[in-house]
């Protein structure tokens, strides 16, 4: 014991961040626990490095700031690493969308194999899952929340939460991964037995079946299974026989508790080419979407992969990464990839120079390119009914002003432009300040979660106008 408990004060502030922080974004970044005090410190612990880069660049000061308020003390916060405490999933956990009986035999062993993040499992993998999907590499943004929070609570109550569980979104934004985490988690805490399959494989098994007269073969694997995967859906769409097949398989299932999960790139009710009854099926339980990540996650993101790698990448290059290309997270993989091999064949430290240089091409499909000031200050003064030339303008009544900082937020968001640009092109205003319209914004997004759906509405509208 030290001399020092401090630890009342923690638990007080911990509190108070939990009771102004949405929900998901505490279970996040309040992954750490209270480890010991020394003099005028407290010493919490987190599950990763990466945690306590992240954890410290967004909430350090503002820890320290209520600890002031509630201790009168000056505290500071120190970090220590704890590989095998909690990890950010087991923090989801708790934010679960579902709260279902917590009793069942599943559900514990489930939360175990999220709770002790062993290596590799006993019985080996999984051999159609890909062990590297699974929730602990898997960043929780608000474009994915609520998709992992129900995948997690089917981790733990395969066919008692959720069923069928639909996942649907563009392309390489984490169906796939989100799934196959969600199988890979079963496999190692329970005895079910998993399929994983394409809708492609499926519809080619199929006819192959068809084909070779075993028909009886292909029901009984498929309607033996206690957790039915089928990836793509949307490749069903014409294939008629093979839906039929489907739905009698859905049913059986279904009839049984058995859990099913589809993932598509669509929302079902745009399926063409598919039968009602099947439809219907997809609908019945629960359909949850992926939207793109915003910055932050596809920072986080980038920070998340190279965790694993031997090289390094400095941060300045990795956020102007997370900038540039907004599509999907395969896009910013690939990316990144082509980064870590130059790195890697030259062995000389990555810069941001080089990084647009080796990027160019990338940069150049990726849609936000074309993203103007002009679209986004026309955008921003649509939105809020008033004319571009209000927002440049010089007028500081707040329904004008507050457009105006959203305005210049996203300029800096999602143009490459400098602020010295984009002064000039708000009214030749400083580059001041559009940083302190960037920073009040910023504020404001921190204070009250719901101007973050509204950017995201906003950035939504750019990027539509930017593509017509
Ligand atoms: P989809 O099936 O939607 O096309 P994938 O699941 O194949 O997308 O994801 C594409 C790549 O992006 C995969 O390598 C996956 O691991 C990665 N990925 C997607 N979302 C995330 C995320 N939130 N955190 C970490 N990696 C992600
Ligand atoms: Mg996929």
């Amino acid at each position: 014991m030290s001399d020092w408990n401090y630890k009342i004060f923690w638990d007080e502030v911990l509190r108070q961040f939990k009771q102004e922080l949405p929900q998901g974004v505490f279970s996040m970044w309040f992954n750490m626990e209270y480890e010991d005090s020394k003099e005028n410190t407290i010493i919490l612990s987190v599950s990763s490095k990466f945690l306590e880069t992240q954890t410290k660049q967004r909430y350090q000061k503002e820890i320290e700031k209520k600890l002031f308020e509630t201790s009168g003390i000056n505290l500071k916060i120190e970090f220590i690493v704890k590989e095998k405490t909690k990890t950010s999933t087991d923090e989801t956990d708790n934010i679960e969308v579902h709260s279902q009986d917590k009793n069942s035999q599943n559900n514990k062993n489930a939360g175990n194999r999220i709770n002790n993040k062993t290596s590799k499992p006993k019985k080996g993998y999984h051999p159609a899952l890909n062990k590297d999907y699974n929730f602990d590499d898997f960043i929780i943004g608000q474009n994915n929340n609520f998709a992992v929070n129900a995948a997690l609570a089917i981790s733990k109550n395969p066919g008692e939460t959720y069923n069928p569980l639909l996942i649907y979104g563009g392309v390489g934004l984490g169906k796939t991964h989100l799934m196959q985490a969600t199988g890979n988690a079963l496999w190692e805490s329970t005895e079910l037995n998993i399929i994983y399959v394409t809708a492609e494989h499926f519809t080619n098994e199929f006819i192959d079946s068809l084909n070779k007269k075993k028909m009886a073969d292909f029901k009984k694997k498929y309607r033996s299974s206690d957790v039915l995967l089928i990836d793509d859906i949307h490749f069903f769409q014409g294939k008629n026989e093979t839906q039929e097949e489907l739905f009698h398989t859905f049913n059986e299932l279904y009839e049984k508790n058995k859990q099913i999960v589809f993932t598509c790139d669509r929302p079902p009710s745009e399926l063409k080419n598919l039968s009602q009854r099947l439809k219907s099926r997809f609908e019945r339980g629960l359909n949850v979407d992926l939207q793109t990540p915003g910055f932050e996650t596809r920072h986080a993101i980038l920070l998340k992969k190279m965790e694993k790698k031997t090289v390094k990448i400095p941060d300045e290059v990795l956020e102007m990464v997370a900038k540039n290309i907004s599509s999907n997270v395969r896009d910013l993989e690939a990316a990144l990839t082509k980064l870590i091999a130059f790195t890697e064949l030259t062995k000389k430290e990555m810069t941001v120079e080089t990084a647009k240089d080796l990027l160019r091409d990338v940069f150049g499909s990726s849609r936000q390119r074309n993203v103007t000031i002009d679209i986004i200050q026309k955008t921003v003064a649509d939105y809020f009914s008033i004319s571009i030339s209000d927002i440049k303008s010089k007028k500081r009544t707040k329904s004008i002003a507050f457009p105006r900082h959203v305005a210049m937020y996203l300029c800096r968001e999602m143009t490459e432009c400098s602020t010295t640009e984009l002064g000039n092109e708000f009214g030749g205003r400083d580059h001041t300040t559009i940083l302190h319209g960037f920073n009040k914004i910023e504020e404001q997004i921190t204070a009250d979660p719901s101007l973050e759906t509204t950017m995201h509405e906003l950035e939504k509208l750019i990027k539509e106008a930017t593509n017509k």
